[in-house]
């Protein structure tokens, strides 16, 4: 995990990853909470339309029925017929190819008095009769007539209706008062058609409407409402029911509906999710490619680079690439540039402040240490050096005299004046103490260093600085301590107490002179 979070390149990888899974559930919660209630609604809008043709097309049926009816009842044919006054109508009109053409199963005739008046039709076992009344053979009509003759009885206005029957079979009634042509008189009773819904009527009904549809009679139920079951993803059923006689009973449409529509968007509803998927996941890709390149290469450059600097003993430059850019990062790269070089800048100064003495200006006791100690410690064992150690004869007494402000003008004086002599032939002075100085010989013999320290003397001497109080000259003097060592023998700390031996004997010899250190029996050089 650690490792993932490591870089920037993974934080930004885990992150648009999340980002993704976020736009891609959110896709999937559009899909199931927005799109999809609408697909259903439509889906249910387009099954109550298809049971609404289905319900047009049982009312074309219906008005086709009121107008048989109707035609058959305002006959005057019919009209005499049943007033008694024309017994030729049966042979003439109620055969058995007339109920064939009409495609009814029943027709009743009732008096003015609502009574059966002659029956046609087609008893249980298939058979046409047609005889007066509900007498043997056509008492098999009873139920349908008694429930005919129940409904005019109810006080029926003087109008043609038709019926959806849902008992005791399927079927379709058309009823109409029985009228002369052309002239108003009362109803002289009335015509009812019973048509059956059966098989092939149904199967017409479906050719008609193009929909697989079955009529089922079911009881009445309050709702009428549209059910819809999903079979399948690719079909479903659609129920109504619609009102039917007797009122126990009604008419329930089931109807096999496609789910094509309902596909179809669906397909395209996918089909553009994963098109917008595909571009989101590209488009994040994309970004994450520009990440890489704009920001995050440059960035690991930079990082490496801030590494090396820790790492490597010569600094490495600032890559190019980076100086060169133009945005945000190639000022950051320039801007950490100049700051490197100010930190260079001011590390250098700091060594320099912290190896050098701050009122003389040459070398301090940690830069004079510092090199005696590489000097012992990295030449060859054959190799001889010296070191000197000066200090101002009765200084305490001139700072007394001309005051403090007055020693530190003559400790730069001297200090300068020993450097200008002794640094262009590689040696070291430094300030080592309040008025002491030790200067570094390498590679020089005993002789040599007492030479050179002789010079010295003398051009101290020489340089004619009033000591008004000193017992030992007019001028400002000062006494030498000089000790030398094979490399490798001794520690730095031992050379520099001979040096010091080497003073104290000077000193008390007199001063103003040079003493080398000898190990049990110091001898002292006068030169003054
Ligand atoms: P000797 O000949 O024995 O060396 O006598 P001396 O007076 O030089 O030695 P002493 O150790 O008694 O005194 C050293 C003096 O150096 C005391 C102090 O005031 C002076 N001194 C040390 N450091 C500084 C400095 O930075 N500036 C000034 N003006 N005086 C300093
Ligand atoms: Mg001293
Ligand atoms: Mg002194």
């Amino acid at each position: 995990m650690t490792v993932l979070k490591g870089s920037l390149r993974n934080r930004f990888l885990l992150s648009l990853c999340a980002v993704l899974c976020l736009a891609l559930l959110a896709l999937v919660a559009i899909a199931r909470f927005q799109i999809m209630p609408i697909l259903l609604e439509d889906e249910e809008a387009f099954a109550s339309a298809e049971l609404d043709r289905i319900e047009r097309a049982l009312g074309a049926e219906l008005n086709h029925m009121r107008r048989l009816v109707e035609d058959w009842a305002h006959w005057d044919d019919t009209y005499d017929f049943v007033q008694g006054l024309r017994p030729q109508y049966v042979d003439s009109n109620l055969y058995e190819s007339t109920l064939e053409t009409l495609d009814l199963e029943l027709m009743v005739f009732l008096d003015a008095s609502n009574e059966p008046y002659w029956v046609a039709g087609y008893d249980e076992h298939g058979e046409f009769v047609s005889c007066p009344g509900v007498m043997p053979p056509c008492d098999w009509a009873n139920a349908s007539i008694a429930f005919l003759s129940r409904h005019v009885a109810q006080g029926l206005e003087d109008a043609t209706y038709t019926w959806l029957l849902a008992a005791p079979g399927l079927a379709m009634v058309g009823l109409s008062p029985i009228h002369q042509s052309h002239q108003e008189t009362p109803a002289a009773g009335w015509l009812a058609m019973v048509r059956p819904l059966s098989e092939p009527w149904i199967e017409q009904l479906r050719d008609t409407t193009g929909i697989e549809l079955e009529l089922n009679p079911v009881p009445a139920q309050a709702d009428l409402a549209l059910v819809l079951e999903r079979i399948s993803p690719t079909y479903m059923t659609a129920s109504r029911l619609v009102p039917a006689l007797p009122s126990s009973h009604a008419l329930r449409i089931d109807a096999a509906l496609p789910r094509q529509r309902y596909q179809a968007s669906l397909e395209t509803f996918r089909f553009a999710l994963y098109w917008t998927s595909g571009v989101l996941i590209a488009t994040l890709l994309i970004v994450l490619w520009l990440l890489e390149r704009m920001v995050l290469l440059p960035l690991r450059q930079l990082a490496t680079f801030t590494q090396r600097l820790h790492r490597e003993a010569v600094p490495p430059a600032m890559p190019e690439p980076l100086l060169a850019r133009h945005d945000e990062i190639g000022t950051l790269s320039r801007e950490f540039r100049n700051l490197l070089d100010h930190q260079r800048q001011q590390s250098d100064l700091l060594r320099e402040l912290t190896l050098h003495d701050p009122l003389t200006g040459v070398a301090n006791r940690r830069l004079f240490d510092q090199r005696l100690t590489e000097l012992l410690h990295h030449s060859g064992t054959h190799q001889c050096h010296a070191a000197m150690m000066i200090d101002i004869d009765h200084f305490k007494l001139y700072n007394d005299h001309y005051g403090h402000q007055a020693g530190d003008a003559c400790l730069i004086t001297l200090a300068q004046h020993m450097e200008a002599q002794l640094k262009p032939l590689g040696f070291l002075v430094a300030r080592t103490g309040g008025e002491e100085f030790s200067v570094l010989l390498p590679n020089t013999s005993e002789d040599e260093a007492l030479r050179l320290a002789r010079e010295l003397l003398e051009a101290i001497e020489a340089l004619g600085l009033d000591h008004a109080t000193s017992p030992t000259s007019r001028n400002v003097t000062v006494s030498i301590g000089i000790a030398t060592q094979q490399a490798n023998t001794v520690e730095p700390g031992d050379i520099m107490r001979a040096a010091d031996q080497a003073l104290y004997q000077a000193k008390a010899n007199g001063r103003n002179r040079a003493a080398t250190y000898q190990a049990f029996d110091p001898t002292t050089v006068f030169d003054s």
